[in-house]
């Protein structure tokens, strides 16, 4: 989708930090970090929110989370913890509307969330 912010990341149209891709995602730096390590973790097929997921999407799914544990394990964290998050439409505070799995390490995470 050519107004979508991160699919206009994937297509190299807008800089980010990438560390990691393949033919299914792309994960790279928050431009507002929220912890010491905060990566957004993101299908290179756009797909709005949690609510669009259909069958078709559980390997893709499958692969962002255990990306996600590979990337805190190449960071340091898988053993100290770390989190993972997708947030969905305004109560959790989504603001960009092409799904991203949120990993967060480096510092005590507090739960409940705000
Ligand atoms: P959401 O609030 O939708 O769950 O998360 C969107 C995330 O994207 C936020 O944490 C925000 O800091 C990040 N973000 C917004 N614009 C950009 C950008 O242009 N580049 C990068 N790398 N991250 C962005
Ligand atoms: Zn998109």
């Amino acid at each position: 989708m050519s107004n979508c912010l991160f699919c206009r990341i994937i297509a190299g149209e807008i800089p980010a930090a990438i560390v990691f891709q393949d033919d299914s995602l792309v994960a790279f730096k928050d431009i507002n970090p929220q912890a010491p390590l905060h990566l957004l973790l993101v299908p290179k097929t756009h797909i709005a929110t949690l609510n669009d997921l259909a069958p078709e999407h559980d390997a893709l799914v499958g692969s962002l989370f255990r990306r996600a544990a590979a990337l805190a394990r190449e960071h340091g964290y898988h053993e100290r913890g770390y989190r993972t998050v997708f947030n969905t439409h305004a109560d959790a505070g989504q603001t960009v509307f092409h799904v991203h799995l949120h990993l967060l390490a480096g510092r005590g995470l507090t739960w409940p969330p705000g």
